[in-house]
């Protein structure tokens, strides 16, 4: 489904991401872990292209990402992104901010975009909020209704940046189990998190980035009880 080869990225002089490789196969979820500054959210952005590199590939189901003929629309529309900012248009309903891409992007029918924003608000559990506007739900309802945005575009692949970091912990559950409910119907996810007990439950590796590498990464089980590196151990140590 994704396919990242020795991906380089800088801005200007500083090199962020040095030399990336990881590959995610449909219906898997991903976990990136690492301190702050180590170019996660960089390459998240990179996956779609919100962010150029300076070498390296990115391929999304075989289709260059940073090839400058590919249709942007089309790779959007694939991937769709979640950040920990969730931007809800604040004069809109819950309903409407969910209908509002399929409609002026992929100029979808109306009736037919509404009948499936309904159905991806009760999907993310939401069902009676749909007249909501943002700044009558909490936030974690908010990061829902961000998230149904996301698959209202119909994608194959979603990324999640620290989606909970801003949220009320008595909040973060109902994300979590929204994201879970996700990958349990087999959607492909890549999510950046500090949840290290969502990321132990709920992802098939885990990945751990320092200063623009992957140090290691393994199945949640070796990689939590038995890492390898000084570097995991000691930021796992902090953390846990
Ligand atoms: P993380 O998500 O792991 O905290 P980021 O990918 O946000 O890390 O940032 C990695 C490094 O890249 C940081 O040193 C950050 O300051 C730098 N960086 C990120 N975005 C930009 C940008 N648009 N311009 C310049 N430097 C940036
Ligand atoms: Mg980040």
């Amino acid at each position: 489904m994704v396919s990242i080869k020795d991906v380089h990225k800088s801005f200007g002089p500083v090199e962020v991401l040095r030399g990336i490789s990881m590959d995610v196969m449909k219906g898997e979820v991903v976990c990136i872990i690492g301190p702050s500054g180590s170019g996660k959210s960089t390459l998240i952005r990179c996956i779609n292209a919100l962010n150029d590199i300076q070498s390296g590939s990115i391929t999304v189901e075989g289709q260059e990402v940073h090839d400058p003929k590919l249709d942007k629309l089309a790779l959007r529309k694939k991937v769709g992104m979640v950040f920990q900012q969730y931007n809800l248009f604040p004069h809109k309903t819950a309903l409407q901010n969910v209908m509002m891409a399929p409609i002026k992007v992929l100029k979808q029918n109306r009736a037919d975009v509404e009948v499936r924003a309904r159905a991806l608000l009760k999907k993310v559990r939401l069902e009676g909020k749909e007249d909501s506007y943002p700044g009558e739900l909490s936030g974690g309802q908010q990061q829902r209704v961000a998230i149904a945005r996301s698959l209202a575009m119909n994608p194959d692949v979603m990324l999640f940046d620290e989606v909970t970091a801003a949220l009320d912990p008595e909040t973060v559950k109902e994300v979590l189990v929204t994201i879970k409910d996700l990958a349990a119907d087999g959607m492909t996810c890549i999510l950046v998190t500090h949840e290290m007990g969502f990321a132990r439950e709920i992802a098939d590796r885990v990945y751990f980035t320092d200063k623009g590498v992957i140090v290691e990464y393994g199945p949640p089980a070796t990689f939590f009880e038995q890492a390898k590196d000084p570097r995991t151990r000691q930021f796992l140590s902090q953390i846990l």
